[in-house]
């Protein structure tokens, strides 16, 4: 089962917390910089070592100061019109920190609304993404949790899931 979380991504337990971050991997704003205030300095000097990312590639890093042990970083689409192949970027993105997650062993991964806020990705265009690759692959994890950072988002994901499960 896919879990949903309302909160702060940095605080959870898990194998992996999953990054929305931007190609350089050395820290910007929002997720990413919650992320990097909390695991501390050490993750840039490492993400310094991984010579950035691509869009919707993945990237990991050990957690740092983080309760979670390992962070696997990814670059969204910016959303322009929706005809720039961003529902495919995005799609890659959540697939390949799956797949490298699974290729570390992880059991436990968490994952924040990726591209959904300076990114500006329509939100419920996102949550489908973004559920719809989960369930490709939840049953090959222990844990498959969705943050969401407002009630309002948390709604949206609740319903968008169930309208999933529906189909
Ligand atoms: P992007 O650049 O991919 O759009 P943002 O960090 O701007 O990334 O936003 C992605 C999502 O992360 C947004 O839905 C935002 O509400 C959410 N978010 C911001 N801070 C946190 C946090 N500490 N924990 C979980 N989600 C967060």
């Amino acid at each position: 089962m896919i879990e949903i979380h309302q909160g702060d991504i940095t605080t959870l337990p898990v194998d992996a917390i999953v990054n929305a971050a931007n190609h350089s991997l050395l820290g910007g704003g929002g997720v990413d910089g919650a992320i990097h205030r909390a695991a501390g300095p050490q993750l840039r000097e490492f993400n310094q070592t991984l010579g950035g990312c691509m869009t919707g590639e993945a990237r990991i890093s050990p957690g740092f100061n983080l309760p979670a042990r390992h962070i696997i970083s990814t670059v969204g689409p910016v959303w322009r019109d929706g005809m720039q192949g961003e529902p495919r970027l995005l799609e890659n993105a959540y697939r390949n920190v799956l797949e490298l997650a699974l290729q570390h062993g992880i059991c436990s991964i968490a994952f924040p609304a990726i591209s959904t806020g300076v990114y500006g990705y329509p939100k419920q265009a996102a949550a489908r993404v973004a559920l719809g690759v989960m369930r490709e692959y939840e049953a090959r994890f222990e844990r498959i949790i969705a943050v969401c950072h407002s009630a309002e988002d948390a709604d949206l994901y609740r319903r968008t899931l169930a309208g999933l499960l529906e189909e």
